[in-house]
């Protein structure tokens, strides 16, 4: 049986605490995990151009690519990080890459000093 591992006062550890490598507490504990933040690209589907051959869904190192009743869907923009490798490996070009901050309607970020944060909304 796996060991069970008790994290509660773990910034209390000292280094001979911390075990060597990563530790997994339980199975599928990566889905709950938000890694899509640092995306600066964001894939876009063209859904008249998809096959539905999954050749996508192969290359995703994220498993970001989100296939319901024998379609391809779209991206879990969630896990997604803006590789870029699906709009490579896609047959039909039916995926291309744009900027994240576009996509989100940032494309007009003010720094602090200029007196904004950094995260305003321009349209
Ligand atoms: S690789 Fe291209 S054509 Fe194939 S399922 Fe993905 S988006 Fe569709
Ligand atoms: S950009 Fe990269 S991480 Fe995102 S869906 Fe495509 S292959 Fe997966």
């Amino acid at each position: 049986m796996a060991k069970q591992w008790d994290f509660s006062r773990i910034r209390e550890w000292g280094w001979r605490e911390h075990p060597v490598g990563p530790v997994i507490p339980e199975p599928g504990t990566a889905d709950r995990y938000e890694t899509g933040g640092w995306r600066s690209l964001r894939p876009i589907l063209s859904p008249e151009k998809c096959v539905h051959c999954f050749t996508c869904f192969i290359y995703c190192p994220d498993s970001a690519i989100v296939v319901s009743a024998e379609k391809m869907k779209g991206f879990n923009l969630r896990h997604c990080k803006g590789c870029g490798i699906c709009a490579r490996e896609c047959p039909k070009d039916a995926i291309h890459m744009v900027n994240e901050a576009e996509a989100r309607g940032l494309e007009k970020c003010l720094l602090p000093e200029e007196g904004g944060t950094g995260r305003e909304q321009t349209s």
